[in-house]
Protein backbone atom coordinates (compact mmCIF):
# COMPACT_ATOMS: atom_id res chain seq x y z
CA UNK A 1 0.00 0.00 0.00
CA UNK A 2 1.61 3.68 -1.33
CA UNK A 3 0.33 6.41 1.11
CA UNK A 4 1.01 10.14 1.47
CA UNK A 5 -0.01 12.16 5.11
CA UNK A 6 -0.56 15.62 4.22
CA UNK A 7 -0.65 17.63 7.72
CA UNK A 8 -1.93 20.69 8.67
CA UNK A 9 0.96 21.93 9.79
CA UNK A 10 0.78 22.80 13.73
CA UNK A 11 2.68 20.88 15.95
CA UNK A 12 -0.41 18.75 17.00
CA UNK A 13 -1.00 17.60 13.25
CA UNK A 14 2.40 17.40 12.28
CA UNK A 15 3.45 15.16 15.78
CA UNK A 16 0.70 12.86 14.51
CA UNK A 17 1.81 12.64 11.06
CA UNK A 18 4.74 11.66 12.41
CA UNK A 19 3.28 9.42 14.63
CA UNK A 20 1.44 7.56 11.40
CA UNK A 21 4.58 7.35 9.21
CA UNK A 22 6.37 5.35 12.00
CA UNK A 23 3.45 3.21 12.61
CA UNK A 24 2.68 2.24 8.32
CA UNK A 25 6.15 2.39 7.86
CA UNK A 26 6.05 -0.86 10.61
CA UNK A 27 3.49 -2.12 8.78
CA UNK A 28 5.06 -2.33 5.79
CA UNK A 29 3.14 0.61 3.99
CA UNK A 30 4.99 2.98 1.34
CA UNK A 31 5.57 6.42 1.63
CA UNK A 32 4.83 7.38 -1.64
CA UNK A 33 4.46 11.44 -1.96
CA UNK A 34 4.12 10.89 -6.40
CA UNK A 35 1.92 8.10 -6.39
CA UNK A 36 -0.05 7.17 -3.87
CA UNK A 37 -3.01 5.00 -3.74
CA UNK A 38 -4.20 6.60 -0.09
CA UNK A 39 -3.78 10.02 1.25
CA UNK A 40 -4.41 10.92 4.65
CA UNK A 41 -5.01 14.52 5.90
CA UNK A 42 -4.41 15.55 9.26
CA UNK A 43 -6.13 18.86 10.33
CA UNK A 44 -9.49 20.26 9.39
CA UNK A 45 -11.84 20.31 6.25
CA UNK A 46 -9.40 22.60 4.83
CA UNK A 47 -6.31 20.14 5.12
CA UNK A 48 -8.30 18.06 3.32
CA UNK A 49 -9.50 20.12 0.46
CA UNK A 50 -5.44 21.24 -0.21
CA UNK A 51 -4.44 17.20 -0.02
CA UNK A 52 -7.51 16.92 -2.83
CA UNK A 53 -6.04 19.67 -5.24
CA UNK A 54 -2.87 18.46 -4.30
CA UNK A 55 -3.19 15.04 -5.58
CA UNK A 56 -6.61 15.90 -7.58
CA UNK A 57 -5.01 14.97 -11.34
CA UNK A 58 -4.84 11.25 -10.06
CA UNK A 59 -8.77 11.34 -8.67
CA UNK A 60 -9.02 7.40 -10.02
CA UNK A 61 -5.93 6.59 -8.74
CA UNK A 62 -6.20 8.05 -5.04
CA UNK A 63 -8.68 7.77 -1.97
CA UNK A 64 -8.52 10.43 0.82
CA UNK A 65 -9.81 10.20 4.08
CA UNK A 66 -9.54 12.92 7.16
CA UNK A 67 -8.29 13.15 10.37
CA UNK A 68 -9.65 15.99 12.25
CA UNK A 69 -7.31 17.59 15.12
CA UNK A 70 -10.07 20.47 15.82
CA UNK A 71 -13.77 19.83 15.83
CA UNK A 72 -15.69 17.16 14.04
CA UNK A 73 -15.25 17.72 9.94
CA UNK A 74 -17.12 16.74 7.17
CA UNK A 75 -14.38 15.37 5.26
CA UNK A 76 -12.02 14.86 8.61
CA UNK A 77 -13.90 12.55 10.23
CA UNK A 78 -11.65 10.44 12.58
CA UNK A 79 -10.60 11.57 15.99
CA UNK A 80 -6.80 11.50 16.65
CA UNK A 81 -7.26 8.74 19.60
CA UNK A 82 -8.47 6.25 16.68
CA UNK A 83 -5.41 6.36 14.10
CA UNK A 84 -4.26 3.45 15.43
CA UNK A 85 -7.29 1.19 14.18
CA UNK A 86 -7.38 3.44 11.22
CA UNK A 87 -3.58 1.82 10.36
CA UNK A 88 -5.08 -1.17 10.94
CA UNK A 89 -7.62 -1.17 8.42
CA UNK A 90 -5.73 0.61 5.96
CA UNK A 91 -3.01 -2.49 6.33
CA UNK A 92 -5.64 -4.71 5.77
CA UNK A 93 -6.77 -3.43 2.95
CA UNK A 94 -9.94 -3.39 4.63
CA UNK A 95 -11.99 -0.64 3.09
CA UNK A 96 -14.65 0.69 1.13
CA UNK A 97 -14.18 3.55 -2.26
CA UNK A 98 -17.04 6.06 -2.04
CA UNK A 99 -17.41 8.60 -4.33
CA UNK A 100 -18.64 11.86 -4.55
CA UNK A 101 -19.81 14.38 -7.46
CA UNK A 102 -17.16 17.28 -8.22
CA UNK A 103 -17.26 20.71 -10.40
CA UNK A 104 -15.49 21.19 -13.91
CA UNK A 105 -14.57 24.59 -13.97
CA UNK A 106 -13.99 26.49 -17.30
CA UNK A 107 -12.46 30.23 -17.39
CA UNK A 108 -13.08 31.63 -20.94
CA UNK A 109 -10.92 34.57 -21.59
CA UNK A 110 -11.58 37.27 -24.21
CA UNK A 111 -8.23 37.81 -25.17
CA UNK A 112 -5.51 34.93 -27.18
CA UNK A 113 -5.15 32.97 -23.10
CA UNK A 114 -6.03 29.47 -23.52
CA UNK A 115 -9.39 28.84 -21.54
CA UNK A 116 -8.01 28.11 -17.70
CA UNK A 117 -9.69 24.53 -16.19
CA UNK A 118 -10.57 24.00 -12.80
CA UNK A 119 -12.12 21.38 -10.50
CA UNK A 120 -13.77 21.87 -6.89
CA UNK A 121 -14.59 19.44 -4.42
CA UNK A 122 -16.87 21.49 -2.01
CA UNK A 123 -17.44 24.93 -4.84
CA UNK A 124 -16.55 27.69 -6.79
CA UNK A 125 -17.42 31.49 -6.73
CA UNK A 126 -17.49 34.26 -8.80
CA UNK A 127 -17.13 38.13 -7.76
CA UNK A 128 -15.85 41.21 -8.92
CA UNK A 129 -12.14 42.40 -7.55
CA UNK A 130 -13.29 45.23 -5.26
CA UNK A 131 -16.36 43.77 -3.81
CA UNK A 132 -18.53 45.90 -6.39
CA UNK A 133 -21.85 44.50 -7.67
CA UNK A 134 -21.47 41.91 -10.11
CA UNK A 135 -23.60 41.87 -13.03
CA UNK A 136 -23.62 38.56 -14.76
CA UNK A 137 -25.80 37.09 -17.64
CA UNK A 138 -26.73 33.46 -16.37
CA UNK A 139 -27.01 31.21 -19.24
CA UNK A 140 -28.81 27.17 -18.08
CA UNK A 141 -28.27 24.88 -20.58
CA UNK A 142 -27.68 27.05 -23.65
CA UNK A 143 -30.69 29.57 -22.62
CA UNK A 144 -30.69 33.09 -21.23
CA UNK A 145 -32.80 32.44 -17.64
CA UNK A 146 -31.31 36.03 -16.00
CA UNK A 147 -29.58 39.29 -15.59
CA UNK A 148 -27.85 38.48 -11.73
CA UNK A 149 -27.04 41.79 -9.38
CA UNK A 150 -25.41 40.90 -6.39
CA UNK A 151 -22.35 39.75 -4.30
CA UNK A 152 -21.74 37.20 -6.47
CA UNK A 153 -22.57 33.50 -7.56
CA UNK A 154 -22.03 30.40 -5.68
CA UNK A 155 -21.88 26.76 -7.43
CA UNK A 156 -21.62 23.74 -5.06
CA UNK A 157 -21.22 19.93 -5.16
CA UNK A 158 -23.68 17.88 -3.01
CA UNK A 159 -20.41 17.12 -0.37
CA UNK A 160 -20.08 21.08 -0.55
CA UNK A 161 -23.65 21.82 0.27
CA UNK A 162 -23.13 21.68 3.98
CA UNK A 163 -19.88 24.28 3.77
CA UNK A 164 -20.41 27.77 2.04
CA UNK A 165 -23.67 26.97 0.25
CA UNK A 166 -25.30 26.55 3.21
CA UNK A 167 -24.66 29.78 5.08
CA UNK A 168 -26.25 31.17 1.73
CA UNK A 169 -29.63 29.46 2.05
CA UNK A 170 -28.66 26.74 -0.43
CA UNK A 171 -30.33 23.23 0.08
CA UNK A 172 -28.29 20.29 1.91
CA UNK A 173 -27.79 17.29 -1.08
CA UNK A 174 -27.20 13.83 -0.62
CA UNK A 175 -23.54 13.19 -2.65
CA UNK A 176 -25.37 10.48 -4.05
CA UNK A 177 -27.03 12.64 -6.45
CA UNK A 178 -24.79 13.90 -9.39
CA UNK A 179 -25.55 17.73 -9.29
CA UNK A 180 -24.64 20.74 -8.89
CA UNK A 181 -26.50 23.75 -7.38
CA UNK A 182 -25.81 27.54 -8.13
CA UNK A 183 -26.92 29.32 -4.67
CA UNK A 184 -27.10 33.95 -5.22
CA UNK A 185 -24.81 36.07 -2.79
CA UNK A 186 -26.96 38.40 -1.98
CA UNK A 187 -28.81 39.40 -5.08
CA UNK A 188 -30.57 42.70 -5.51
CA UNK A 189 -33.79 42.54 -5.93
CA UNK A 190 -36.63 45.61 -6.51
CA UNK A 191 -39.13 46.51 -9.16
CA UNK A 192 -36.12 47.22 -11.37
CA UNK A 193 -33.71 44.03 -11.05
CA UNK A 194 -34.81 40.34 -10.65
CA UNK A 195 -33.28 37.20 -10.12
CA UNK A 196 -34.86 33.85 -9.10
CA UNK A 197 -33.97 34.15 -5.90
CA UNK A 198 -33.71 30.92 -4.95
CA UNK A 199 -30.99 28.11 -5.58
CA UNK A 200 -30.94 26.14 -8.35
CA UNK A 201 -30.41 22.24 -8.79
CA UNK A 202 -28.54 21.02 -11.85
CA UNK A 203 -28.41 17.61 -13.21
CA UNK A 204 -25.04 16.09 -15.01
CA UNK A 205 -26.31 16.49 -18.18
CA UNK A 206 -26.85 20.16 -17.75
CA UNK A 207 -24.42 23.42 -16.91
CA UNK A 208 -24.50 26.52 -16.21
CA UNK A 209 -22.75 29.33 -18.40
CA UNK A 210 -21.93 33.19 -16.68
CA UNK A 211 -20.73 35.99 -18.35
CA UNK A 212 -19.88 39.03 -16.63
CA UNK A 213 -21.69 42.49 -18.32
CA UNK A 214 -18.56 44.63 -18.47
CA UNK A 215 -16.71 43.84 -15.67
CA UNK A 216 -13.31 41.77 -17.15
CA UNK A 217 -11.46 41.60 -14.12
CA UNK A 218 -13.69 38.71 -12.08
CA UNK A 219 -11.98 36.80 -8.02
CA UNK A 220 -13.04 33.29 -8.59
CA UNK A 221 -12.79 31.09 -5.21
CA UNK A 222 -12.42 27.23 -5.63
CA UNK A 223 -12.62 25.45 -2.21
CA UNK A 224 -9.77 27.10 -0.35
CA UNK A 225 -8.40 29.12 -3.31
CA UNK A 226 -8.90 32.48 -4.15
CA UNK A 227 -7.34 34.11 -8.00
CA UNK A 228 -8.01 36.73 -9.94
CA UNK A 229 -8.77 36.54 -13.26
CA UNK A 230 -7.98 39.44 -16.01
CA UNK A 231 -10.15 39.46 -18.83
CA UNK A 232 -12.57 37.08 -18.03
CA UNK A 233 -15.70 35.90 -20.88
CA UNK A 234 -17.25 33.39 -19.19
CA UNK A 235 -17.11 30.88 -16.57
CA UNK A 236 -19.01 27.39 -17.30
CA UNK A 237 -19.48 24.97 -14.82
CA UNK A 238 -20.99 21.32 -14.73
CA UNK A 239 -20.68 18.18 -13.08
CA UNK A 240 -17.49 16.64 -13.56
CA UNK A 241 -16.58 13.11 -14.93
CA UNK A 242 -14.17 12.78 -12.56
CA UNK A 243 -15.40 11.62 -9.12
CA UNK A 244 -13.62 12.28 -5.56
CA UNK A 245 -12.55 8.76 -3.80
CA UNK A 246 -12.98 8.13 -0.13
CA UNK A 247 -11.72 5.47 1.92
CA UNK A 248 -14.71 4.33 4.00
CA UNK A 249 -13.59 1.94 7.07
CA UNK A 250 -16.78 2.06 9.00
CA UNK A 251 -20.03 3.51 8.04
CA UNK A 252 -20.80 7.29 8.70
CA UNK A 253 -23.79 8.23 6.73
CA UNK A 254 -24.27 11.82 5.21
CA UNK A 255 -27.26 12.72 7.31
CA UNK A 256 -25.37 11.16 10.40
CA UNK A 257 -23.00 13.94 9.53
CA UNK A 258 -25.43 16.42 9.01
CA UNK A 259 -26.49 15.77 12.45
CA UNK A 260 -23.44 15.25 14.25
CA UNK A 261 -21.87 18.78 12.86
CA UNK A 262 -25.33 20.85 12.86
CA UNK A 263 -27.85 19.66 14.94
CA UNK A 264 -25.89 17.36 17.95
CA UNK A 265 -22.79 15.45 18.92
CA UNK A 266 -24.61 13.11 21.33
CA UNK A 267 -22.69 15.05 24.01
CA UNK A 268 -26.19 16.17 25.39
CA UNK A 269 -28.61 14.54 24.51
P1 LIG B 1 -11.60 26.25 7.04
O1 LIG B 1 -10.82 24.99 6.97
O2 LIG B 1 -11.49 27.09 8.23
O3 LIG B 1 -13.11 25.88 6.73
C1 LIG B 1 -14.10 26.76 7.10
C2 LIG B 1 -15.19 25.93 7.76
O4 LIG B 1 -15.91 25.23 6.74
C3 LIG B 1 -14.68 24.87 8.74
O5 LIG B 1 -15.50 24.92 9.89
C4 LIG B 1 -14.86 23.57 8.00
O6 LIG B 1 -15.08 22.45 8.84
C5 LIG B 1 -16.09 23.89 7.18
N1 LIG B 1 -16.25 23.07 5.98
C6 LIG B 1 -15.41 22.91 4.94
N2 LIG B 1 -15.94 22.05 4.06
C7 LIG B 1 -17.12 21.67 4.56
C8 LIG B 1 -18.15 20.82 4.09
N3 LIG B 1 -18.06 20.21 2.93
N4 LIG B 1 -19.25 20.69 4.85
C9 LIG B 1 -19.39 21.31 6.03
N5 LIG B 1 -18.46 22.14 6.52
C10 LIG B 1 -17.34 22.31 5.78
O7 LIG B 1 -11.31 27.23 5.85
P2 LIG B 1 -10.73 26.98 4.44
O8 LIG B 1 -9.57 26.08 4.49
O9 LIG B 1 -10.56 28.31 3.81
O10 LIG B 1 -11.94 26.18 3.79
C11 LIG B 1 -12.55 26.64 2.66
C12 LIG B 1 -14.02 26.35 2.78
O11 LIG B 1 -14.58 27.22 3.74
C13 LIG B 1 -14.73 26.66 1.50
O12 LIG B 1 -14.76 25.57 0.63
C14 LIG B 1 -16.09 27.11 1.96
O13 LIG B 1 -17.07 26.12 1.80
C15 LIG B 1 -15.95 27.38 3.44
N6 LIG B 1 -16.42 28.73 3.66
C16 LIG B 1 -17.55 28.89 4.37
C17 LIG B 1 -18.10 30.15 4.55
C18 LIG B 1 -19.37 30.27 5.32
O14 LIG B 1 -19.89 29.26 5.81
N7 LIG B 1 -19.89 31.48 5.45
C19 LIG B 1 -17.50 31.27 4.00
C20 LIG B 1 -16.35 31.08 3.28
C21 LIG B 1 -15.81 29.79 3.10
Amino acid sequence: MRYYIVSKGDHKSNSIKENMEAQMEANNMIKDADEPEIVISVGGDGTLLEAFHQYCHRVNETAFVGVHTGHLGFYADWLPHEVDKLIEEIADGDYEVIQYPLIDIIVNYNDDKEPSHHIALNEATMKTEDNTTLVADVNLRGQHFERFRGDGLCISTPSGSTAYNKALGGALIHPSLRAIQLTEIASINNRVFRTVGSPIVMPEHHYCLITPVDQRVIMTSIDHVTTKHHNVESIEYRVAKQRVRFARFRPFPFWKRVHDSFISDGRDE
